[in-house]
């Protein structure tokens, strides 16, 4: 594993001891399985809960992986962020909505973004989830090619104004805007509209980043054909590299309904693939944002463009890290000038949730991601505990 990620003085020098240590114990609690396990339950049901539990929930879980209710509330974060040379993606989280005025609440939030993204340089990229801006159920019968009803043919065409809106006006403002990748039920027609942008928009540079999931099987064939048709189409092909988040319900889903789940059967593989595409990007010129906490995937980028005398602030190669996640990756390549955010997460508690859940859920093994937060943020404490000696 590369040393350079290992000066914990620099992964948490935007930390105190008290925000360390709450650290600490919340990556402990999640690594025992039964209390997540409980703790998830808890969560999924916590609008039904006393105010006691949300309140826990909110100075726990909250706190640790969520910048603020508000874009405003995250100003501190983002500020404190840049001081360290990292920049920040706010992210409007509210999942499972279904009215049309939830919809047009999560639009303008992402609008908002673009809005202060322009005036203040700490924001690199705006970002958004198409399902927050229309029904996932809508989005499926879409992509099935389902006979729509004309009401629902009414909401396909104020989903698809929502979503030209932000491109057009991230464009006007000179803003990057990355679309989220979601489950592969609805991710055809996610990948039309992110795709028909770029067609129209990264022409002189990538404003436009479509998200790629590489824990599915047809994501080479699908990276491939992208960089084939930006040079037919003259375009520059944006994409926000990530492994994929949805791996249980994908596979889950397969198994219920009988078909082969798109999802490699390995992690072995997925990694294989995840590398392999950041070279393929790399010599297609595509412009990217790696969105990992692997810190192998983000040696072999630093070594690959070391390879290919790429500097560190080139602008055409962003790193990217969930907030409250792996600051010994983003602090330590911040130090280094590459060019790195955290994504950061904003919006009501309660529609959060299903965002915490995720995060709790993929920190349970202490084996795996927790497992080297803890180390690191033990290493970090003991550090300051010694320097008072
Ligand atoms: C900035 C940022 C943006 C993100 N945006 C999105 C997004 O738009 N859409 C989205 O889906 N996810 C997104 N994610 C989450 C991402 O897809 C991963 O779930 C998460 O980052 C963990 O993967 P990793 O590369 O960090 O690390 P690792 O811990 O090395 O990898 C874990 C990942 O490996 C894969 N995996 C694990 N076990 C297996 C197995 N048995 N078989 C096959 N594959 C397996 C899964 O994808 C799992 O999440 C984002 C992550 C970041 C940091």
């Amino acid at each position: 594993m590369s040393t350079l990620f290992n000066d914990t003085e620099i992964a948490f020098r935007s930390k105190s001891k008290k925000q360390l240590l709450q650290a600490y114990w919340l990556f402990r609690l999640m690594g025992f399985p039964e209390l997540t396990k409980i703790g998830t339950y808890l969560i999924k049901t916590a609008l039904k809960l006393p105010l006691g539990l949300k309140k826990v929930i909110k100075s726990t879980l909250y706190e640790q992986f969520c910048g603020g209710e508000t874009l405003d509330e995250c100003q501190k974060t983002m500020a404190d962020l840049q001081r360290f040379g990292v920049y920040s993606i706010p992210d409007y989280v509210a999942e499972g909505q279904e009215s049309q005025k939830a919809f047009d609440l999560a639009m303008h939030q992402v609008l908002q973004t673009i809005d202060l993204a322009q005036s203040e340089r700490n924001i690199s990229f705006a970002v958004f989830k198409v399902s927050a801006l229309g029904s996932v159920n809508l989005l499926m019968k879409v992509q099935q090619g389902v006979a729509l009803s004309e009401k629902e043919q009414e909401e396909c065409e104020q989903l698809d104004q929502r979503v030209h809106r932000i491109f057009s006006t991230a464009i006007e403002a000179g803003v990057r805007v990355m679309v989220d990748a979601e489950e592969s039920w609805i991710q055809n027609v996610i990948d039309e509209w992110a795709l028909s942008a770029m067609f129209l928009y990264n022409t002189e540079q990538a404003w436009i980043f479509n998200t790629c999931q590489m824990y599915r099987k047809d994501m080479p064939k699908r990276l491939q054909q992208l960089a084939d048709t930006g040079k037919k189409r003259s375009f520059i092909p944006g994409v926000k590299l990530v492994r994929g988040a949805y791996l249980e319900k994908e596979n889950e889903r397969a198994e219920k309904m009988g078909y082969n789940s798109p999802i490699w059967e390995t992690k072995q593989q997925t990694d294989q693939a995840f590398n392999e595409a950041l070279s393929f990007c790399l010599a297609e010129d595509i412009a990217l944002c790696i969105g990992t906490h692997n810190e192998e995937s983000v040696a072999i980028t630093l070594d690959l463009m070391e390879m290919n005398k790429i500097q560190s602030s080139y602008n055409g190669i962003w790193f990217a890290q969930l907030y409250g996640m792996s600051d010994h990756l983003t602090f330590n390549l911040a130090a280094q000038g590459y060019n790195v955010a955290k994504y950061l997460p904003f919006g009501p508690m309660k529609l959060s949730l299903p965002y915490l859940f995720r995060r709790a859920n993929e920190n349970k093994s202490v084996s795996g991601q927790s497992g080297r937060e803890l180390e690191l943020l033990k290493k970090e404490l003991e550090r300051r505990e010694s320097l008072k000696h």
